[in-house]
This record gives C-alpha cells, structure tokens and sequence, in this order.
C-alpha cells in the first residue's frame, strides 16, 4: 500500500476533549447538500492520519454518501485498509468526491465514482449493478447518505420534504439492500448510518429522526433475516458529527454556533473518528457482531 501516514495517526493517544475544535463555531450558511470546502473549520476525516492495517484486505465496498463528511471518512478508511471503493454521491458534489476519488487511488486502491439521485428507485437499483461490476464483486454496503432538514414544528413540513426525507434515509437502504442481496455471500456486511436521533429525538426533527428510527428496525429486522447465510447487519449511530448535513440546512445557524457544546466531551465529533468504527463492523473482526446499534455520542446517553 501506499500513502500511510506515519504520525500522529489514529492510535496515538491524545485528551479527547482537546483533541479537535470546541464552538463557539462561525456562521456558515450553505446551501444543501453542502460542500467540504466551505466548511470552517475544516472537518477531519482522516485524510492525513488513518493508517490502515490491512483488515479489509481485497474486499470490494460500495458507499453512499462517501463524497463528504461520515460516508467520506469511512471510504478513506476503507481504503487505506486494502479495500476498493464505488462511491455514491450526488452531481453537484462532485468537487468533494474528486478529493475522495484521489485519496483512494493514492493509496493503491480502486475508486469507481457514480453519481445520482437515491431518491429514484430505478438508479438504486442500477447503482449496485454497476457497482458490482466495476468491482467484480461486492463484500460491503454502507447505507450512509442521508437528508436532515430543521424545522420548528410540524406545520413546516412539507410533503415533499417529509417524502424526500423518507426516500433518501429509508426507501434507497431499503432499494439498494434488496438490490445487493443478490450479490452478497457469506461474510459480507451492511452498515447503516442512522443517529442518536433513533432514540432521542429533537423537536425540530421530527421527519428526519423518524427515518432514522426505521434505520434501527431495518438493521434489527434484516440481521434476524440474514444470520444464517452468514450476512451481518448493523447500524451506527452518531451523535453530532461537523460536516456538511448540519450548516446546510440540516440545523439552524444558531445551533450551528454551538453544535456539540452539550456533550459531556464539549464537542462535536469528526468524521475521522467513525472511520475505525465502520471498519470495525465491516471487517471479520466483528463476526459476532449482528442486529446491533453502535454509538459514537461523544458521551451522551444513546440508550
Ligand atoms: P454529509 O452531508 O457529509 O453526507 C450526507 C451525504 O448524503 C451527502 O454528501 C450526499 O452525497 C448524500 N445524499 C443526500 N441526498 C442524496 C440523494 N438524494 N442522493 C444521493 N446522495 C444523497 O453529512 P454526514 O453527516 O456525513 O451524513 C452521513 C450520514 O450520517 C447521514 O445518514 C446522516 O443522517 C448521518 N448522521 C449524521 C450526523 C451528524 O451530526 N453529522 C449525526 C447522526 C447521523
Ligand atoms: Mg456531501
């Protein structure tokens, strides 16, 4: 492999609560889906300090959401870990996906990039045929894309924003699962991103933690189906991670001001520290992991 960094990496020890940025934290506004680059600060998603051991050594993942933030982070990962990479993503992110495209094949791995809606049942489907066969094969889903729009109460949710929500956090895992099932053997592993949300919701919302409710219930339902073909399901949960979701729309400015600042570590999370999580679930390390909700909550009580 190629292109590792040496130091400091993810194994170094450091004090948590100083490790990355504290709010107060600028306004930002952008418009969604929101891009990397116009972030401040920057986030982290490892791109300069996952070092990759080998567990995924010649396995072949498909990643939705991978241009930016969590999805971005685990692709890296994923990558410096010995695995190839189709990676989902929307048009106009294409800025971002390029910068995740050359990190994969700086370190010695394939990238396949293929843009599109999730919302259109037809490219899900699609997606994962064409996935399968730029890579020969397919080991991982990571279900990760994700829409989260704020809004004060219930009488601002519009139909087409409860329906969009839903389609992109519920019906593309539901379409691209089903789709991938056809391909994946024995050994294989789906992660889906869900959110601290599942379980404790905030009032504004309200559409997107019901989605990610459903995410758990997939995962738990789907990990009952799947144990004895030898397929894991399982579901992360973060608490409040820095990327493009939240100043996109996905909260207010003002919440964007102090996002993390609640937590017991006083902080938001970067992505950088999910991506030895997503590894984890995706690798034989975890083969008696199934059915589970792991957190990531920066101390906050999950469930
Ligand atoms: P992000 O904005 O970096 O990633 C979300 C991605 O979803 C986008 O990059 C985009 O490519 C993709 N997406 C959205 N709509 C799409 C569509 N219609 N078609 C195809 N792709 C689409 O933000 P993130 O925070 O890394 O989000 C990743 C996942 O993490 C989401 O499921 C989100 O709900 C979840 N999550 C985030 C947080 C957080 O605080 N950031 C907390 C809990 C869960
Ligand atoms: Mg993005």
């Amino acid at each position: 492999m190629t292109d590792q960094p040496t130091s400091p990496n993810q194994f170094d020890k450091q004090d948590p609560t100083t490790q990355y940025p504290a709010p107060p934290f600028p306004r930002q506004p952008q418009e969604a889906p929101g891009l990397v680059g116009a972030m401040d600060p920057r986030p982290d998603h490892g791109e300069d300090s996952y070092v990759g051991l080998g567990r995924l050594k010649g396995r072949k993942a498909l990643v939705t959401g991978a241009d930016s933030g969590i999805g971005r982070a685990a692709a890296i990962a994923f990558a410096r870990e010995g695995a190839d990479v189709a990676l989902n993503y929307l048009p106009e992110e294409e800025q971002d996906a390029r910068e995740v495209v050359a990190l994969i094949e700086a370190a010695g791995r394939k990238a396949v990039a293929l843009p599109g809606d999730l919302k259109d049942e037809a490219f899900c489907r699609d997606l994962v045929t064409r996935a399968v066969k730029e890579l020969g094969g397919l080991d991982i889903l990571v279900n990760n894309a994700g829409k989260q729009v704020s809004q004060e109460s219930i009488a601002d949710i519009t139909t087409e924003q409860f329906d969009q929500t839903f389609r992109t956090n519920v019906y593309a895992m539901f379409w691209l699962t089903q789709e991938a099932l056809r391909h994946l053997k024995a050994g294989a592993s789906i992660i889906n991103t869900a959110s601290i949300q599942a379980y404790r919701p905030s009032p504004n919302l309200l559409d997107y933690a019901s989605t990610k409710a459903a995410i758990v219930a997939f995962t738990q339902a789907l990990a009952q189906q799947l144990g004895h073909k030898g397929i894991r399901v399982n579901a992360v949960a973060p608490g409040p991670f820095w990327t493009p979701l939240q100043p996109s729309g996905g909260q207010t400015q003002e919440k964007v001001q102090s996002f993390g600042k609640s937590t017991p570590l006083g902080r938001p999370g970067q992505p950088a520290e999910l991506a030895p999580l997503y590894v984890f679930l995706a690798s034989q390390e975890s083969s008696y992991s199934s059915g589970g909700t792991f957190g990531a909550t920066g101390g906050e009580v999950l469930f």
